[in-house]
């Protein structure tokens, strides 16, 4: 990490935040521009610039588990939501700006204009493509 990290910043005390949960491993707190309001990012206590850089499964075990619980409670909130979107964006070719990995907790409802824009005329590869391609990620794996 060459750059002072925001989230760090937070983390620490030293940046402000809207705060919704702490505990040992994370920290919740309210998105600074809220793609819908009661937008939440779930950070680790611990910097980590993206998904594989945690080196601790239990911290990533827990991020997603108080993402559906704050999920949930934005459910009971009375904030407007129909549904949710968890979302992690890794890579800055995937969207990711904040080079401390989060997790967003997104409310959603219809029409509120958001959407994971997909090729339109993606093909059905053939079976024997998927196969190929499964068997390589099992080899790298190491699930073979
Ligand atoms: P991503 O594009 O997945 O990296 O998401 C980064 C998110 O962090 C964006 O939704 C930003 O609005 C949010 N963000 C950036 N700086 C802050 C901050 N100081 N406090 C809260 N949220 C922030
Ligand atoms: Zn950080």
């Amino acid at each position: 990490m060459t750059q002072p990290c925001v989230f760090c910043a937070i983390v620490k005390g030293e940046a402000p935040a809207s705060v919704v949960y702490r505990d040992d491993m994370v920290l919740a707190f309210m998105d600074i521009r809220p793609a819908n309001p009661g937008h939440v990012l779930v950070v680790p206590l611990e910097h980590a610039d993206g998904v594989l850089d945690i080196s601790d499964e239990a911290v990533l075990a827990r991020m997603f588990s108080v993402g559906r619980q704050v999920a949930a409670a934005l459910t009971d909130s009375g904030v407007r939501l129909e549904g949710f979107n968890l979302f992690l964006a890794n890579g800055t070719v995937a969207g990711q700006t904040v080079f401390h990995v989060h997790l967003h907790v997104l409310p959603r409802f219809s029409g509120d204009g958001l959407g994971f824009t997909r090729n339109a005329n993606a093909r059905m590869p053939p079976q024997s493509d998927l196969d190929e391609t499964a068997e390589r990620i099992r080899h790298a794996g190491g699930w073979e």
